[in-house]
């Protein structure tokens, strides 16, 4: 839009150019003809002055010359002299003469040219009277006086004619003078209107520069922008991508530690969670080297996380500084809690060395917030899946698995045993007199001691072993890749340390507790499931049988 404006006005100052120039051309142009004209009529009016002035002077000596006629034809009467007489004569023809001529030089005026035309033929009157002169007769005095009167006749219409050449002669030069003023300031205007107009569009020009300018960096910012969400868009599809592989919340931790470091180059920082007693955060993973956050530290700590929201410390925005750094707090960093189903799981700490990063931090926090939420979300996900699968095979008394688990792996480990032709012993176990307890001391104390005698299972058996609480106060030990020898002092090894458990009535100690054991070993007692079940519960019986308190191995052999 700027660009067709420039262009528009570039056009618009090559058209007003174009007409201020003619203009100005038109006006001196002008000027010149109107002098020229001016100067040449000037000339016409000096010629015909000049030419006036001469008719005048020949008058004034045809005048003269009258006088002089009149004197000579006197003094020749009076004196009888001859030269006189011929003076006279002489005289008379040449006032015809001139009278003749002056028909010549008066030509374009008929008042004169008529008076001309009189005054010769008078003049041709007195020559005849002068040449019939004789000192007696009468002097031709009516003659004289006659071509007098035509000459002064003459002088006077000839200085009328002179007057009014002359005021023409002056009203031509003032004519002129004004003409080349107004011309001179037409062209000054036009001159004038010319730089109006392109100082105007200098000026628009200028305006539309700096606007131009203006929407170019507009423009480049937009590009700027539009690059950065694209990265940014495209770093959180990555980041989906990667939590989506996730199947513990340590790496969605490490994934998002990962992504954080490319989304915000520059920086280092800490992914934190909150320990399940809420006392304590713990950093769980780190990016682009160690931060200043100790490994953990109290909750009530971080000010983000008191806040329930982003929290940014930055000179001239927040003095207030968390007080959870191993040195002196840095001074740009952003503490972001980790928040899923309105619940706290942690915090995100990003901490930027210069105000320039902490900038470039602020631009792109909606992304950070997207990829923090959404690791949040993971995390809560991932825990509320393993909550419901724990809830699924474990119970919940005892935390040990149940008798559905117990089943599956039963039949997993018995196929892996043949598979590795391994031996495999199974534990039935039992508390003795179980009901007295609770009568004695109520369900909640026994309920207790189910959870102690679960506890101490735990404690003696080892890490691939399978505890199962396999109803009411019966569990099931599986017990893989074991020989008889040491599946019977793994479950004396229980028995005895069952007696760890105190009971007691007030003040009182009540009797310990007591377990009885059935064992039976794959695939001497039985090749399946249900027959190993049914072997060690046999067991079982049959040490209940022999007095309780003590362990014994089925006594039948499988059929296979
Ligand atoms: P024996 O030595 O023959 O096994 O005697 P016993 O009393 O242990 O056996 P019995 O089958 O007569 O009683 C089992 C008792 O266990 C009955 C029941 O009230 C109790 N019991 C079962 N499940 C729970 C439980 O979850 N909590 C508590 N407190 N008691 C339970
Ligand atoms: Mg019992
Ligand atoms: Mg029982």
């Amino acid at each position: 839009m700027p660009n067709t404006a420039a262009k528009l006005y570039k056009n618009r100052t090559i058209t007003y150019l174009i007409l201020a120039g003619t203009g100005v051309l038109f006006a001196v142009g002008a000027a010149g003809w109107m002098r020229y004209e001016a100067a040449r009529q000037l000339n016409a009016s000096d010629s015909l002055i000049q030419h006036l002035q001469d008719v005048t002077s020949i008058l004034r000596r045809e005048s003269q010359r009258i006088d002089r006629i009149g004197s000579a034809i006197e003094l020749y009467q009076v004196e009888r002299d001859n030269d006189k007489f011929r003076t006279a004569q002489t005289s008379s023809v040449a006032l015809y003469s001139d009278a003749l001529s002056l028909q010549q030089q008066v030509r374009d005026d008929a008042v004169q040219l008529r008076y001309a035309q009189q005054l010769a033929s008078q003049a041709n009157a007195l020559v005849s009277s002068v040449n019939a002169l004789t000192p007696s007769s009468p002097a031709p005095t009516a003659q004289l006086l006659a071509c007098r009167e035509t000459v002064t006749l003459m002088l006077k219409t000839q200085q009328q004619l002179l007057h009014k050449a002359v005021t023409q002669f002056s009203n031509i030069g003032v004519r002129s003078m004004a003409l080349t003023v107004g011309f001179t300031v037409f062209a000054v205007i036009v001159v004038l209107v010319l730089f109006g107009i392109l100082i105007r569009d200098a000026y628009f020009r200028q305006h539309n520069q700096r606007q131009l300018a203006e929407t170019n960096q507009l423009l480049a910012t937009t590009i700027r922008t539009l690059q950065r969400r694209a990265h940014e868009s495209e770093l959180l599809t990555l980041s989906r991508d990667e939590l989506q592989l996730c199947m513990k919340p340590e790496q969605v931790r490490q994934s998002t530690a990962c992504s954080l470091q490319k989304l915000l180059p520059g920086t280092t920082g800490s992914i934190c969670e909150i320990s399940r007693s809420r006392q304590w955060v713990e950093v769980q993973a780190r990016w682009n080297g160690a931060s200043t956050l100790p490994d953990n530290f109290p909750l009530e700590s971080c000010c983000g996380l008191r806040s329930g929201h982003e929290r940014w410390r930055k000179p001239g925005q927040s003095e207030v500084h968390c007080s959870h750094f191993t040195s002196t707090a840095p001074d740009n960093y952003v503490c972001l809690p980790m928040i899923a189903h309105g619940d706290t799981l942690g915090m995100v700490y990003v901490e930027c060395p210069s105000a320039g990063i902490a900038a470039m931090v602020e631009e792109q926090v909606a992304a950070l917030h997207d990829m923090v939420e959404m690791a949040s979300m993971t995390i809560a996900n991932l825990n509320l899946r393993n909550d419901l699968e724990q809830q699924s095979i474990r119970d919940g008394l005892t935390g040990l698995f149940n008798r559905r688990f117990m089943e599956v792996a039963l039949d997993r480990e018995l196929s892996r045993a043949h598979r590795h032709e391994k031996q495999l012993a199974l534990l039935m176990v039992d508390l003795d007199h179980f009901k007295e307890i609770n009568d004695a001391l109520g369900h909640e104390a026994g309920d207790g001691v189910l959870r102690q005698a679960a506890q101490i299972m735990n404690r003696l058996v080892r890490s691939d072993d399978i505890i199962c609480r396999y109803g009411g106060e019966e569990f099931v030990v599986i017990l893989p890749e074991i020989s008889l020898e040491n599946a019977c002092a793994r479950a004396e090894r229980i028995r005895s340390a069952m007696s760890d458990i105190q009971l007691h009535f007030g003040e009182e100690e009540l009797r310990k507790v007591t377990i009885s054991i059935g064992v039976a070993l794959y695939p001497q007692h039985g090749t399946t499931a249900e027959q190993l079940l049914r072997a060690s519960d046999r067991a079982l019986y049959a040490a209940k049988n022999q007095g309780r308190n003590r362990v014994v191995v089925d006594s039948q052999t499988a059929v296979v």
